[in-house]
């Protein structure tokens, strides 16, 4: 949908974190009015009825993606199906009846347990801000497959890891250098790089405000079921110690990712 050069302005003071969804929810608005180009009026109009129902807008938690659902073409893996099953363990929860008990006076969108995936190392929903982030990740392995010597896969890893001996045509990969991205899997056309181990790294404790903090990452990389069970056991730390409803992220302690790294290795 196109945007006259006023709302563009006012959608760029959005927030950067949120700004993804303020346009999102202000272009379905005005879709739904019959319009087909934003005004700065729609924007307002979307934000007054935006602050009107703002109370009834906060479910205790909040789970987003990256854009790789709408058809990005870097995603190392499809996550659809885990943020299904996470969103299900958070109404499970009932983040907004805990968050009702602990906070004194009302509850805010500042007070929800988040959590975000991103398809690949990119990380454009920001993990590395959120109280759980995850990241798609896919990792180079190596076949027996005659390497062509095109150097494809080096032009497209952004992480310069890897390195072509054409003395003997080997294809050799710096496993601490590459972050599993999985494009120079795509990028090999004699199949000497392949697609091996698949699943997300997860990142812990996450946050801006007056105390930013970024998130740490727990080691190794994760099966569907695996981050379930972290976010299980994130959201039961949360519900125990978080007595005032403050943020996980906030008393999450460096302690506590040690504890929480061991448990998952
Ligand atoms: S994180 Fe990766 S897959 Fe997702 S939108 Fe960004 S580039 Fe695309
Ligand atoms: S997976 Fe990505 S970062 Fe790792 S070697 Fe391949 S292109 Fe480089
Ligand atoms: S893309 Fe494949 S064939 Fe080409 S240099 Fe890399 S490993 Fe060899």
């Amino acid at each position: 949908m196109q945007w006259t050069p006023e709302a563009e302005a006012a959608i760029k003071k959005v927030p950067f974190f949120v700004r993804k969804k303020v346009r999102t929810r202000v272009e379905k608005e005005a879709g739904a009015a019959g319009k087909h180009v934003v005004s700065i009026e729609d924007v307002k109009a979307s934000q007054a009825r935006y602050l009107s129902k703002m109370d009834s807008e906060i479910k205790g938690y909040q789970i987003d993606t990256c854009f790789g659902p709408s058809g990005c073409p870097n995603r190392a893996i499809v996550g659809d199906r885990l943020v299904e099953r996470i969103e299900t363990l958070l109404k499970k929860e009932d983040l907004l009846a805990f968050l009702k008990q602990r906070v004194q006076g009302d509850i805010k969108f500042h007070h929800e347990f988040r959590v975000t995936l991103a398809d690949c190392p990119n990380a454009c929903s920001q993990p590395q801000i959120k109280d759980i982030g995850i990241i798609g990740a896919c990792t180079p392995a190596l076949t027996d497959e005659a390497c062509s010597e095109c150097e494809a896969c080096v032009e497209v890893c952004k992480e310069n890891a890897i390195t072509i001996n054409n003395a003997n045509a080997t294809c050799k990969v710096d496993y601490n250098l590459c972050l599993q991205c999985g494009l120079c899997i795509d990028a090999c056309p004699t199949g000497t790089i392949t697609a091996g181990d698949k699943g997300f790294r997860v990142q812990i404790g996450g946050k801006l405000g007056r105390h930013p903090q970024l998130a740490r990452e727990l080691p190794g990389i994760f099966n569907e079921d695996e981050v379930l069970a972290i976010v299980k056991d994130c959201i039961a730390f949360y519900k125990t110690n978080s007595k005032h409803g403050q943020r996980f992220a906030q008393i999450f302690t460096a302690q506590d990712f040690e504890n929480l790294a061991s448990f998952h290795s």
